[in-house]
């Protein structure tokens, strides 16, 4: 057996103690003869493991006590429509940051909802950067005002927590604890778990009480953040197995230091790859310095028809998941907290290599 290293943007690579202890316990958890995918969820073994990996996870991002941590299904995409209709209020309204795939698919969702207005784009810009503060158009009186901190298509991220009146809602899934966030700025953040946490299928919400209770009258039951909240995240079963396998990754990043520790070799990871990008004369990555993302480098090759041999040589050196989206092309490397460092090492030798071959 040989594990790879994986640069996919989702579903992303796992750590290998994490899966290692997966699969030694997979069969006989904790000598109860059965597996934890096989339990009740409301059994006493398996709500042990659900506190503990919301306590870890309120440990590992100092989420403050009036925050609830829900457990849901539906992925990020099933939040671009449950936060309008949990959140929009009594104004109907919402402003929305618009800086790429991600943050537009949340748009084209809340507009079957309400009254929404972009508070700012960079779609002038090809996506390449995201606004200033200062270039922020909010308006009064909105319910929320929503924004994707890391896009993961383009690579871009914001360098800093949009100041708001109405509550702040960003969709983390793709940076979510790859770097210290204060919560309190928040009223909701959320992620899909396949990309920074754990297995898809599982999708974190993090939301400040005061939030919960103004659903639209009339939806279904599952819309209801309120009625997740009232019932643990247990108003029916729950993803079980993400949400287990989750808290082993919780476990597994206090053991790295948390979330500081982390951060500072994310951010080292990803200098030492757009360093090396800026250096070359081959490779080029688009996105304005202080907006790139220290999770997913996008980067093109000088000629787009080295493509497909730059991504065969790579699988065949053990560098797998390499090609860009298929919305722009050339290649991406998401490298999360699961990706160790080494990996970025070996991309870096390979570009190189593949440069002196090709340049
Ligand atoms: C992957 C991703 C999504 C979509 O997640 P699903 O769980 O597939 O619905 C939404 N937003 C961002 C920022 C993402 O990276």
């Amino acid at each position: 057996m040989t594990r790879k290293f994986n640069f996919s943007a989702g579903p992303a690579g796992l750590p290998d103690e994490v899966l290692a202890q997966a699969q030694a316990e997979l069969l006989d958890w904790h000598s109860k003869g059965l597996s934890i995918m096989e339990m009740s969820h409301r059994s006493k073994e398996f709500v042990s493991v659900a506190e503990q990996a919301e306590q870890d996870l309120r440990d590992l991002m100092a989420i403050p006590e009036n925050y609830k941590v829900l457990f849901l299904q539906g992925g990020a995409t099933s939040q671009f429509s449950m936060l309008p209709i949990n959140l929009l209020g009594t104004s109907g309204k919402a402003d929305y940051i618009h800086t790429g795939v991600w943050s537009g698919k949340a748009i084209k969702e809340a507009q079957r909802f309400g009254d929404i207005h972009i508070a700012a784009s960079t779609e002038h810009n090809n996506f390449f950067s995201a606004p200033a503060q200062s270039e922020l158009q909010l308006r009064e009186g909105v319910g929320y005002v929503h924004y994707a901190p890391n896009e993961t298509i383009g690579g871009v991220a914001f360098d800093y927590i949009p100041e708001t009146d109405a509550p702040l809602v960003a969709d983390y899934s793709s940076s979510i604890l790859s770097e210290p966030v204060d919560v309190s700025k928040f009223g909701v953040i959320y992620a899909g778990a396949q990309k920074n946490i754990g297995p898809a299928g599982l999708t974190l919400v993090i939301i400040r009480e005061d939030l919960l209770g103004q659903v639209m009258p009339d939806m279904p039951s599952m819309y209801d953040y309120k009625l997740h909240a009232d019932n643990g995240s247990m108003l029916n079963t729950p993803p079980t197995f993400g949400w287990y396998l989750s808290g082993l990754v919780f476990q597994w990043l206090k053991q790295q230091g948390g979330v500081e520790a982390i951060a500072e070799v994310n951010r080292r990871k990803a200098a030492k790859l757009y360093s090396f990008i800026d250096a070359s004369g081959f490779y080029a990555n688009p996105v304005a310095i202080n907006n790139r993302s220290i999770m997913n480098v996008p980067f093109t090759l000088a000629d787009s028809a080295l493509d497909k041999a730059f991504l065969a040589q790579a699988d065949d050196a053990g560098l797998l998941n390499l090609k860009g989206h298929r919305s722009v092309g050339g290649m991406r490397a998401s490298i999360y907290n699961a990706v160790p460092e080494a990996a970025v090492d070996a991309l870096i030798d390979f570009m190189a290599q593949f440069e002196r071959q090709n340049g």
